[in-house]
């Protein structure tokens, strides 16, 4: 046993002591190295796979178990291996935490009863069926995965259903494995949830005592420690919102007969819901120094010290190698307050890849600066060494540290003078426009659209044919001229139905994109591609987002030649597609070493370059979609303002460039504006569309409360369904945004970009939607 160990349990000791006298004591091992939750869709996707093989009815819920069980053994063994001590169970999931959470405490859907498979019932509630409205989805706090949002309704009844759980805690234990079940916390859960009737919130007395329950089972099943994760304290919460959490853990940490409590806060920092937490007697807080660099206000909370911190150095969500001795300065200076520490990541793993063992195609430099989950693992037990048993032993590892490091900061990519030079030459006059109102004569004169444009958002459905050109390429087995062959056929295809069907302004269809973020991110300076580091998105959906590690640079037109050929093919104006610069960062892996608004300036340089030389090329409309600009929004109201300043800015400076008789269009993916309304006017495009379809146009209210006055295309119908919408219904939504927009602003498109949908579907909905713009001009 090392020293500091032995420093640790004696410490721990006389707290167990101190305890036995005021509270019922839980009886722990406290722990040295571990991480907050785990990725389950597989190193190679496996669990995808099966998964929707069981939906195709190809297997069985028997052989999809199976898959998801090696799975889970392979990777208890790897990180039992690899020295954590406190290992998570129960972040494995088929679909969700959040939607596992709702199962767990009998709160699906009603609507989702009738389906006697729990297992059917499950993914109905995640995705639907024929006759059933799957939950809605949304962001997890502020990264790009996406949770199910549990319904509270007034009939919910909540009860608990642990036998998932604690089947998968018996599996681990009987591997020997130091479990620790992982559960969402009543008060994130809650809060996260939608409340048919009040706030989700007042059904807490009705959760507090089944969590207290699940408590007591786990430890009879034989968990030492339990994990509930709470993350929403680093929001913006109320007094009262903080007591109840005080009163909360309070009230499960009274309990008899329950494990240790380790309350795990991630994505930013708890500030008073820490001292409301660290008032009770839950065993341990994990915190997430990624987020909190003021150490000071950990180091301010007294009531610490009496408590395991799960100091969360390695960051969970980004894919830098760490600086192990800025970590481990972080680490001394909480021991230092007379705080037991453990190591662990900064957030559970599900949100960078498996390992870098896959990745061959990075360059040597860029490799080794490098850290995803496997090598983050490894990270963690480094630093619980050193903290246990002095730096000193792991000497040779913080020398190749040092150097990654070192490199790192020397690498001349990470600094392009010319891209620096010219952003600092741009001058505010680079980000203006002419007024709108001038702006609108100009375009109009050479556009000559008549009222109500018809046009898409940019994608045309993603064809078998595309698919197999792009993977034919990928092995090899077809040239890069066949393949802009095939791809020129598929935009002469497009172009031709949208003039059968009478569109205004028309687009390529995208069938070259595999992404809109990833197409550009492969083509610019600055930017990495990698192999197999797929992150789960949602469900069974993967992403494998590039890494933004150097400054930015466009070295030819990424677009020019798609757009022009297309172009070429009609009279009637071609929109150039591109992503901006948000939301180009916003699905990227992106640098720590500089702001977030200062990539997306040279993002946004990159953008304006290519945004010119369509312009030239003689395309009349450029589109910048930024569907990710609410997505960045911080999660705390105080850091706001600037983020939608800079935001806001870099869509300006990438689309500013071109003169005023181009028209700027942009596309947003969602109607609940709230705290982003007045950046969209912001960002002056001179056409926006919108999502509209499924809240019925109210959101036009908003922006004209918001002051908006520029050109808006309302969503008219919901791409997001296999439904094709009447003549009739569009009819009504237009007549319904009519109310709200004046005719010489209002444009006419879906909601969204059509690539999920079938062909035979897209040209039928979009013959209806040219009618009812027809019947209302
Ligand atoms: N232009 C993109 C498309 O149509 C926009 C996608 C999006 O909004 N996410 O596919
Ligand atoms: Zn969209």
């Amino acid at each position: 046993m090392s020293l500091g160990f032995r420093v640790l349990v004696g410490r721990l000791a006389s707290r167990t002591q101190h305890w036995r006298n005021i509270v019922t004591v839980s009886h722990y091992t406290p722990f040295t190295a571990t991480v907050l939750g785990l990725p389950r869709v597989g190193p190679q996707r496996e669990l995808k796979r099966a998964t929707e093989s069981y939906w195709a009815g190809r297997i069985d819920a028997g052989q999809l178990h199976a898959v998801a069980r090696d799975l889970r053994r392979t990777q208890l063994a790897e990180l039992q291996a690899a020295g954590l001590d406190s290992i998570p169970v129960g972040t494995f999931s088929y679909y969700d935490q959040v939607l596992d959470t709702a199962a767990l405490l009998g709160a699906l859907p009603p609507r989702v009863a009738g389906i006697a498979d729990p297992l059917d019932r499950y993914f109905a509630a995640a995705r639907g069926t024929d006759t059933v409205e799957p939950l809605e989805m949304t962001k997890w706090f502020d990264t790009n995965y996406h949770y199910l949002v549990p319904e509270i309704c007034p009939d919910t009844a909540f009860s608990l259903h642990p036998e998932q759980l604690l089947e998968q805690l018996r599996e681990a234990l009987a591997a020997e494995v130091p479990a620790r079940p992982v559960v969402v916390g009543p008060i994130t859960f809650l809060k996260l949830a939608k409340a048919s009737g009040g706030s989700a919130l007042d059904r807490l007395g009705e959760l507090v005592p089944l969590y207290g329950e699940l408590l007591r089972l786990l430890a009879a099943a034989g968990a030492e420690w339990v994990q509930l994760d709470e993350p929403v304290v680093v929001t913006d919460l109320t007094d009262d919102e903080i007591e109840l959490i005080g009163n909360t853990y309070a009230e499960l940490s009274a309990a008899k007969d329950r494990p240790a409590i380790l309350v795990a806060t991630y994505f930013g920092k708890p500030g008073a819901a820490l001292t409301a937490l660290a008032g009770t007697e839950i065993e341990g807080i994990a915190l997430d120094f990624t987020a909190v660099t003021e150490l000071s206000e950990v180091v301010a909370v007294p009531a610490l010290a009496g408590k395991l911190l799960v100091a969360g150095v390695v960051d969970g969500r980004n894919v830098w190698r760490a600086d192990l001795d800025r970590a481990l300065a972080t680490l001394g200076t909480l021991l230092g307050s007379a705080t037991t520490v453990a190591v662990s990541s900064s957030c559970s793993l599900l949100h960078v890849p498996y390992t870098l063992d896959t990745e061959t195609g990075l360059d040597a430099q860029l490799r080794s600066w490098l850290a995803f989950g496997a090598e983050k693992v490894a990270e963690v037990r480094l630093l619980a060494t050193a903290l246990n048993e002095g730096t000193e032993t792991i000497t040779t590892e913080l020398g190749t540290v040092r150097a990654a490091l070192a490199s790192r900061r020397a690498d001349i990519r990470l600094d392009d003078p010319k891209v620096r030079a010219r952003l600092a030459a741009l001058g505010p006059d680079a980000l203006r426009r002419a007024p709108a109102e001038q702006r609108r004569v100009l375009q109009a004169e050479r556009l000559r659209l008549p009222a109500l444009p018809t046009t898409t958002i940019g994608s045309y459905p993603q064809t078998s044919a595309i698919r197999l050109a792009r993977a034919a390429l990928r092995k090899g087995d077809i040239d890069n001229a066949e393949y802009v062959r095939r791809m020129r056929a598929e935009i002469a295809d497009v172009v031709a139905l949208q003039e059968k069907l009478g569109l205004d302004v028309l687009v390529h269809g995208e069938p070259e994109r595999n992404d809109m973020v990833q197409y550009f991110a492969e083509q610019l300076d600055g930017f990495a591609a990698t192999e197999a580091g797929w992150v789960q998105s949602y469900g069974t959906r993967c992403v494998r987002p590039p890494i933004l590690y150097g400054d930015v640079a466009r070295r030819t037109p990424m677009t020019v030649d798609w757009i022009s050929y297309a172009q070429s093919l009609t009279d009637k104006p071609v929109k150039g597609m591109l992503t901006g610069p948000v939301t180009i960062l916003a699905w990227s892996f992106v640098r720590d070493d500089q702001s977030l608004a200062d990539s997306a300036r040279q993002v946004a340089l990159a953008i304006r370059d290519e945004t010119v030389d369509l312009q030239a090329a003689g395309i009349r409309i450029v589109q910048v979609d930024e569907p990710a600009l609410r997505e960045l929004l911080p999660l705390r109201a105080a850091d706001q303002p600037a983020y939608l300043d800079w935001s806001v800015q870099a869509f300006r400076l990438a689309t500013s460039g071109v003169s005023d008789a181009t028209q700027v269009h942009t596309h947003l993916c969602y109607s609940e504006f709230g705290e982003v309304i007045d950046a969209i006017a912001g960002l002056d495009a001179d056409v926006t569309s919108i999502e509209a379809a499924r809240s019925h146009m109210e959101v036009l209210d908003d922006l004209n409360a918001a002051g908006f006055d520029l050109g808006v295309g309302p969503g008219v119908y919901d791409i997001h369904s296999p439904r094709v919408p009447s003549v009739e219904e569009i009819t009504t939504s237009l007549r319904a945004a009519l109310k709200a927009v004046p005719a010489e602003r209002l444009w006419v498109n879906p909601d969204c970009g059509l690539k999920t949908r079938g062909p035979v579907e897209v040209e039928a909905a979009l013959r209806n939607m040219v009618a009812a713009a027809a019947a209302v001009r």
